[in-house]
């Protein structure tokens, strides 16, 4: 559903992205590991159009990714990304945040946005919230709305940037649950992460990056227990 074809990037003379390919079926769980400044947030961001690129294609379900306007608008309704900060709108309560994208972008009517937020903000688990405001929530709380809001949207796919390092260790697993709850029940998703539990347990595939280049792309079982490249063992002698 997400095909990376041939994509370069450069910042300046900093070569980012080096001839990425990478190919994303429907339902998968692909994991992005690596280390710091290796390019993993500047793909997430590339796939979802929030930076461009010079050579190569991507295509969201067999179409190339739009310029501007309503198709990128679209894209982005189609593309749920979640980030490190939970980038909720501060002056719309926990209901509206979920509601907006919808009605606006989607056209759907308050009564079925709300009663489709409503289902989405009980599944993650913060129904109880749904009048407060942002800072009235815990971060782990607020990431989960931030789930939600996306998920309001219907996205084909779902692209997660590290969305548990900005929180406290106690609230890191309940967000974690909400996705591993997401991979099982099919979400094609694209996860950038440092919880190798959760790659080990929710990840069909470990696409591990380093300078800008996919080094290796193998399931967890064999990337944790038989890296080939002397870049993913180092990398992994650090973290485990
Ligand atoms: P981290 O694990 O720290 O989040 P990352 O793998 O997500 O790292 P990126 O944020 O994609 O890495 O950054 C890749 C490289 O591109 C880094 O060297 C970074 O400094 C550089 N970079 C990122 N964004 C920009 C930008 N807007 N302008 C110039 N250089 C940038
Ligand atoms: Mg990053």
């Amino acid at each position: 559903i997400v095909v990376v074809e041939g994509v370069n990037k450069h910042f300046g003379d900093l070569h980012v992205l080096k001839d990425i390919n990478l190919t994303v079926g429907k339902g998968d769980v692909v994991v992005v590991l690596g280390p710091s400044g290796s390019g993993k947030s500047t793909l997430c961001r590339t796939i979802n159009r929030l930076e461009t690129f010079e050579t190569g294609r991507i295509l969201i379900d067999g179409q190339p990714l739009p310029e501007e306007g309503k198709a990128l608008a679209k894209l982005r309704a189609d593309v749920g990304m979640v980030f490190q900060s939970f980038n909720l709108f501060a002056h719309k309560t926990i209901l509206q945040n979920v509601t907006l994208g919808p009605m606006k972008v989607r056209g759907i009517g308050k009564a079925e946005a709300e009663r489709k937020a409503t289902e989405l903000l009980e599944r993650v688990g913060v129904q109880q919230q749904r009048d407060k405001y942002p800072a009235q929530l815990s971060g782990g709380q607020q990431q989960r709305v931030a789930i939600a809001r996306s998920l309001a949207m219907n996205p084909k796919v779902m692209l997660f940037d590290e969305p548990t390092s900005a929180l406290d260790p106690e609230m890191i697993n309940e967000v974690l649950d909400v996705m591993t709850s997401l991979a099982k029940e099919g979400m094609t998703m694209i996860v950038v992460t440092h919880e190798m539990g959760f790659a080990r347990r929710a990840a069909d595939r470990v696409v591990f990056m380093d300078e800008g280049e996919i080094v290796e792309q193998d399931t967890p079982e064999e990337f944790f227990t038989n890296a080939r490249s002397p870049r993913a063992k180092d990398f992994l002698s650090k973290i485990l």
